[in-house]
């Protein structure tokens, strides 16, 4: 029997914000354990919580960006359960009525565009963090992290691979990085990601019971645990076994999961509305304010680069993946007067070249958009030759290099000048006559020869693609 692979995915993403979501603490990653905190985030009792107005608006932005209604009336629920990093007892999230639902993201993958639904998203806390310490065979509690706000983004499921699903959060790391509302980073846990599976025959249009995944920590670790997850249902139903909706937890080094809990429902968390907030109310014009702030997002950027700008489909994911490389292509496009195949060339080869050997951001280096479409500029119309542009690129980045300068000094230009060529074409012609004899006697070989020797005495400043029009026309004239 064949089978079908269900996924459907729960990410959390924390917002930059420059304060939690409901006390003036801090939001920053990495800084000294339980210094950023107060009674508020760390549920004193008589407390009250304050929303921060920021995190709705970041939310209400990500809705935007993901084609969903937007809720402007809204409530926010205390969802109850006890762990160690949630001194409240309680997590403040929205239930029923989330900010933001019915939306869509489409993925690309292997060039065909899919649809994904976003059945919703809703703001939340994140909790504290354990910090498992084996000196003393226990657990310590790092309460910083109470208060980060989060917004959770749940999918539909619409997934059918583990490569659906890595295409998916890449597409929603990309948008979160365009909108600016997320660090994203994975490594210090800013995009985490609950991973739901299931499996079904091929055909059958009932989906089978899910299981949820925790503890997936990656992109390419989601893809292993679905694959594994997959793998693991089909072996069970294929030995007549049945599956159970459960919490299973993956461990990404032994590259398999484990059982967690029977699957918890809502009823579980004994949900009810938040009595210390208010009612979350956002006039329409505000909505429609933030609407305007996002910017053209990837999706449409690959679209325009391949239609428009003639790129190839993988050059233009490569541009549009990264901000501050397609700032920089925009920038250069919009300059414009070179091709904007060349100008892709450059930033996918030399800049990423360099940012990656230096660790360095576009925006921190010496190099501006004008300069490049200069050094393209002058390759294009042959005052240089590629390599020189090379030459004249490190010398940017390095020294801060003035293009016209190195130029001149590094006697970098080409010469492209005719009458110029002509006389050297002329000379190291009439001075290899057995050369010209052998090409014109049918030794055509004879041509790189004679083009290597006029490239010589020009010291390699010739235009070679003019200096071998030029031989050319001699040898047949
Ligand atoms: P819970 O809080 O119980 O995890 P949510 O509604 O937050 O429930 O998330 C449910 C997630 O599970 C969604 O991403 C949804 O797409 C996914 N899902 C639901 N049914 C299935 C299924 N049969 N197979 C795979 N994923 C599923
Ligand atoms: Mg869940
Ligand atoms: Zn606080």
């Amino acid at each position: 029997m064949e089978y079908e692979t269900i996924v459907g995915l729960e990410v959390h993403a924390e917002l930059n914000t420059k304060t939690k979501i409901y006390c003036s603490c801090r939001n920053a990653f990495g800084l000294e354990v339980n210094t950023q905190i107060c009674p508020i985030c760390t549920g004193m009792p008589g407390t009250l919580p304050t929303l921060n107005e920021k995190v709705v608006e970041y939310a209400v932005k990500m809705g935007h960006a993901t084609n969903c209604s937007i809720n402007n009336v809204c409530k926010q629920d205390r969802k109850n359960y006890f762990y160690p990093d949630l001194p409240k007892a309680y997590q403040i999230s929205q239930a029923d009525i989330p900010l933001c639902e019915h939306g869509y993201v489409d993925i690309m993958l292997d060039g065909e565009e899919k649809r994904i639904g976003i059945t919703r998203i809703h703001i939340e806390e994140d909790a504290g963090k354990m910090l498992h310490n084996d000196a003393f065979q226990g657990s310590l509690v790092d309460f910083n992290r109470c208060g980060v706000p989060l917004i959770e983004i749940v999918s539909e499921p619409d997934m059918r691979s583990s490569a659906e699903a890595k295409a998916y959060l890449e597409t929603l790391k990309s948008i979160l990085q365009y909108i600016d509302i997320s660090d994203c980073k994975m490594e210090q846990g800013s995009i985490r990601c609950d991973v739901n599976v299931s499996v079904r025959p091929k055909g059958s249009t009932e989906f089978g019971k899910r299981v949820e995944m925790k503890n997936v920590n990656s992109f390419s670790g989601a893809m292993r645990a679905i694959d594994y997850e997959s793998n693991r249902q089909i072996e069970a139903l294929e030995r007549g076994e049945e599956i159970f909706q459960e919490t299973r937890r993956w461990d990404d080094m032994k590259g398999m999961n484990f059982v967690l809990r029977s699957k918890e429902d809502a009823q579980d968390y004994r949900y009810f509305p938040e009595p210390d907030l208010t009612t979350i109310y956002i006039p329409l014009e505000k909505v429609e304010e933030l609407k305007k702030t996002i910017p053209e997002l990837p999706n449409a950027k690959i679209k325009r680069y391949v239609k428009e700008l003639g790129l190839s489909q993988t050059d233009a994911e490569l541009i549009a993946e990264n901000l501050p490389r397609c700032g920089l292509f925009d920038e250069c496009v919009s300059i414009g007067g070179v091709s904007p195949k060349n100008i892709s060339n450059w930033i996918l080869a030399d800049v990423s070249k360099y940012m990656n050997e230096t660790g360095k951001d576009i925006s921190e280096s010496n190099l501006t958009a004008e300069k490049l479409v200069k050094i393209i500029n002058l390759i294009e119309d042959g005052k240089i030759s590629n390599n020189s542009g090379k030459i004249i690129f490190d010398e940017i980045m390095k020294n801060n290099a003035d293009i016209d300068t190195v130029i001149s000094e590094k006697g970098l230009a080409q010469i492209s000048d005719d009458s110029a060529l002509e006389k050297i074409v002329n000379e190291v012609l009439a001075a290899n006559e057995k050369s010209v004899n052998d090409y014109r006697g049918g030794k055509t070989n004879a041509l790189g020869f004679l083009v290597g020797q006029c490239m010589k005495a020009s010291k390699g400043q010739a235009n070679p693609a003019k200096c071998k029009e030029l031989v050319l026309k001699y040898l047949n004239g």
